[in-house]
């Protein structure tokens, strides 16, 4: 059995299992795990995969919170990746239309990737058993990709050859309205620490003795800022300070900045990158130091393929819009309002699949999958339309109905669609046809340096901080597919 007839029995078993759906989304929205600690979801996730029969690779790529889990065997192989990590400083209690912390300044999750990892999870559940029960052949790999917010871990998950016998993946996002889209979406970004050293020396007894780091920040800052004239008009280049010393008697023999460069390709944002090490060096040169550069990002820009997306818009038809109710409706108002934004309410119809779209700034990690097999895009329905990411309106519904509801319908369209790459072989010959077309002569090069090792401690300390007062906000039950 495959067409129709499999897609209604994998949208029956998540209807049966809304509960479950809903228990996973609210379970990862109260960990609130920020990018690199996020143990708790991880484990969750995994576990769940394992219990259903999925062989769970764990720690790809040295990622203590990556995992990919895989059904069935021989091809083809399809994917499913996403997100789970929260935001610093973004804790927001679900249902209430005003900023209110559920823990005073913790993480949290203001963006929604708590529903991603949940519509990922019970979308492919519901295909493994559709799998299982009509013997459909075929593999299934489910990736877990941490760290997304500093856009840390596929470029990694690709340059080990994790995707190397993928012939299509799927990523799934939240969004306010659910469609999908083709062509390319966001920037490429090479983002990293360039932390300077030098000598200590008393700043008002002996100051001709010390090399002051911190000066070369002040440098680089400065040579940046004058190059910014010559720049191309669509590449950015922004930065914070992470470190500049200890205490102003003390002339810093360490300072970091981190800077993040971006453009609408790989070789532009390459090319700024590169400028921005001659600046450091340069920096380096006048104040007496030296200094090391540390890679926390390396990402392509993303492309969704125009193949999958006629899958995808295909599926999103089939799973339909959530009922909302009157309630729901007025919340969503309310929310709109109270964040100053045009007060819509929530989706009532569905956008008519067109492209290309148009290229935005952002960034995501996901852009090097999307440049070595095709790549479709699922966003789902699940946080209130106009809603901006990071701002404590987007936490506001991410366990509420709103939510539940979505994530569901995103999971029926993320499982339609993986069944008919999986059993319909004209969608993944048109899927793989409209790609090489897309990529063109564009040679993959992966930005991520070769030996490039992942940032394993990165928000440690500020998690550990305030996991103990999280914890006792955690969702009880465990959720449970049946
Ligand atoms: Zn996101």
């Amino acid at each position: 059995m495959s067409g129709p007839a499999s897609k209604a029995a994998a949208f029956d078993f998540l209807e049966r299992n809304a509960n479950a759906v809903g228990t996973l989304s609210d379970s990862l929205f109260y960990f609130g795990e920020l990018g690199m600690q996020e143990h708790e979801s991880a484990a969750l996730m995994a576990s769940l995969l394992e219990e259903e029969g999925f062989t769970v690779e764990r720690g790809l790529s040295g990622f203590p919170t990556g995992f990919c889990a895989t059904y069935g065997a021989g091809t083809p192989v399809v994917a499913v990746h996403t997100e789970y990590d929260a935001n610093p400083n973004n804790s927001q209690a679900s249902g209430v239309a005003e900023k209110r912390c559920i823990v005073d300044n913790a993480p949290g999750h203001c963006e929604g990737h708590n529903c991603n990892a949940a519509v990922m999870i019970s979308g492919a559940i519901a295909v493994k058993r559709v799998m299982a029960a009509n013997g459909i052949a075929g593999t299934l790999k489910v990736f877990g990709a941490p760290g997304e917010e500093q856009l840390i871990s596929r470029p990694y998950y690709v340059r080990d050859g994790h995707f190397a016998d993928v012939d299509a993946a799927l990523h799934v996002h939240i969004s306010g309205e659910f469609d999908t889209c083709y062509g390319l979406t966001h920037f490429a970004a090479v983002s990293a620490y360039f932390t300077f050293h030098g000598e200590t020396s008393h700043a008002s007894v002996t100051p001709w003795k010390a090399r002051d780091a911190l000066d070369a920040v002040v440098l680089m800052d400065v040579g940046m800022a004058q190059f910014r004239e010559h720049m191309e008009t669509d590449l950015r280049a922004h930065r914070v300070i992470t470190h500049g010393g200890d205490q102003p008697n003390t002339i810093p023999a360490r300072a970091t900045v981190w800077w993040t460069f971006r453009g609408p390709t790989a070789e532009g944002a390459r090319k700024l990158f590169e400028q921005g090490r001659r600046i450091a060096e340069g920096a380096a040169m006048m104040t007496n130091t030296t200094v090391e550069i540390e890679v926390m990002s390396a990402v392509w820009p993303v492309r969704t393929n125009q193949g999958l997306a006629e899958v995808i818009q295909r599926n999103i038809e089939l799973a339909g819009l959530p009922a909302w109710s009157t309630d729901e409706e007025t919340f969503a108002r309310d929310l709109q309002k109270a964040a100053a934004v045009p007060v819509g309410g929530l989706a009532k119809k569905l956008t008519p699949l067109s492209g290309p779209t148009r290229q935005r700034s952002p960034s995501n990690d996901c852009g090097d999958v999307s440049w070595v097999v095709p790549m479709g895009r699922v966003g789902f329905p699940a946080n209130v339309p106009g809603i901006p990411f990071h701002h404590w309106s987007a936490g506001a519904a991410l366990a509420t109905s709103i939510a539940h509801k979505g994530t569901l319908a995103g999971a029926k369209a993320l499982a339609g669609s993986l069944l008919d790459l999986l059993a319909v072989p004209a969608d993944l010959t048109r899927a793989k046809e409209t790609f090489r077309t897309e990529i063109g002569d564009v040679k993959y090069r992966p930005l991520l340096p070769p030996d490039q090792k992942p940032p394993v401690a990165l928000n440690r300390e500020l998690m550990e901080q305030y996991r103990p007062a999280m914890r006792a906000h955690y969702v009880k039950a465990r959720p449970r597919f049946v």
